[in-house]
């Protein structure tokens, strides 16, 4: 027998509802910030990662699902930005319409070590706002991803802000972390003595306990960034306030990928655990020249789809089966109920038959086990005087309908 793959889940109709429900909320959430949505290919070339997050970024290193093919090398895309970034800057989006404000929904990949909230193939709900350097836009995307949470139920969710600086900014910050922390070196986790080499930045997230302490006691501050970035991310937190969204500053809140300059933001839950980020996302001014486009900033942000489901406070309420479920009985009964079921389908009203039936007590006792609403029954009786018996499986009640006024019947 064949299993799912490591890491994957299927997603069966049970659930489904609870995914479509975030789907359309989070389309009209988007629509209500006149964000357009934009679909990418799953795959993309491997290059387009390393140049975008950074050949040291986590990701890059050792979680690509990569696909080798003849010279080329592709890879199932870990992320939304850089594709979306790739599209725009393809596409010629910045010609056509100025300021782009996209919107994305579906499946990522990443060969990390599954966990709870932790995937191989997960989904994405994020936004990308490019052509634009104002810092309204970044507090537009953070109050964005505060009134999804909002509007998916969630509750208890904690917004941390953060600003990187730009790229000379980010370089000084880097040289500080490294003659900072060079003469404590031994005392880092094996995994950031690498990274004061070549990723300083991502230290300060380690979830190791001696890292945690050292981190500490640097006193990070903003007193690597120029005055613009200070004035900045100054308006972005005034924005925030006027706004209402509740936030709090971490200096030490970093991203694990290259392309963030200025204001990042995590949303985290404490519900999650370890893996506690709901969504993540910031500013990242030089990704499209990086990608060979025009010079424009831009920001954005991705949401977990699975983690949502696990913290929502409230689920969709599910609405009970509007289904017609339709009972012949006998062999000309069968072909009219053919007849029956087209025109309840072309009518739009969910129906179904039993397409096993042997008698009509099996029969109903499936119609009950689906929550269908209405049994059509046709048998011999039926036939001969040009009608249908109609049972409200709700009420109980029974009665005979003629062929002609049966979807009428149904619809009111
Ligand atoms: P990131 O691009 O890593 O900032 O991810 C954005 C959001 O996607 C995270 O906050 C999580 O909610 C979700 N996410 C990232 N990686 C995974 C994963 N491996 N499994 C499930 N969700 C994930």
């Amino acid at each position: 027998m064949f299993k799912r793959v490591l890491g994957t889940k299927d997603i069966l109709p049970q659930e489904i509802v609870e995914w479509q429900k975030i789907e359309q909320l989070s389309r009209d959430t988007f629509k209500a910030y006149n964000y357009q949505e934009v679909r990418t290919p799953i795959i993309e070339d491997a290059s387009l990662f390393n140049r975008s997050l950074g050949s040291s970024a986590e990701i890059v290193q050792r979680q690509m699902f990569l696909l080798k093919r003849e010279r080329d090398l592709y890879a199932l895309r870990p992320e939304g930005t850089a594709a979306i970034v790739r599209a725009y800057i393809e596409n010629n989006l910045d010609k056509t319409s100025g300021m782009a404000k996209l919107y994305y929904i579906g499946p990522m990949f990443r060969a990390e070590r599954p966990q709870k909230g932790r995937l191989r193939q997960f989904h994405h709900i994020g936004c990308e706002a490019i052509g634009s350097v104002n810092s309204d836009i970044d507090s537009e995307v953070i109050s964005l991803a505060n009134r999804l949470m909002q509007v998916f139920s969630v509750t208890d969710y904690h917004i941390k802000i953060n600003s990187l600086g730009c790229q000379k900014d980010k370089e000084d910050f880097v040289d500080f972390l490294q003659r900072s922390l060079k003469s404590k070196v031994n005392k880092l986790c094996e995994e950031c003595r690498v990274r004061l080499k070549h990723n300083p930045l991502r230290i300060l997230d380690c979830k190791d306990d001696n890292c945690r302490e050292i981190v500490k006691q640097l006193e990070i501050g903003d007193s690597c960034q120029c005055q613009e970035c200070k004035e900045h991310f100054s308006k972005v937190k005034n924005n925030l306030d006027t706004l209402d969204v509740s936030y709090e500053v971490s200096p030490t809140l970093v991203r694990g990928l290259d392309y963030y300059t200025r204001t990042v933001f995590e949303i985290t839950h404490k519900d999650l655990g370890s893996q506690d980020a709901l969504g993540a996302g910031g500013r990242y001014d030089n990704l499209v020249k990086e990608l060979g486009g025009p010079d424009m900033g831009a920001a954005g942000f991705a949401f977990g789809v699975e983690r949502i489901l696990l913290v929502q406070s409230q689920k969709p309420e599910v609405k009970s089966q509007e289904l017609v479920y339709v009972i012949p009985l006998g062999e000309e009964a069968r072909k009219n109920s053919l007849r029956l079921l087209n025109d309840l389908r072309q009518e739009n009203i969910p129906s179904d038959t039993d397409y096993e039936c042997k008698s009509l007590k099996g029969a109903m006792r499936k119609a009950n086990d689906l929550g269908a609403k209405h049994v059509l029954i046709i048998g011999d009786d039926e036939l001969g005087k040009g009608v249908v018996t109609l049972k409200d499986m709700v009420s109980g009640e029974q009665k005979e309908v003629s062929q002609e006024d049966i979807i009428k019947e149904i619809k009111c």
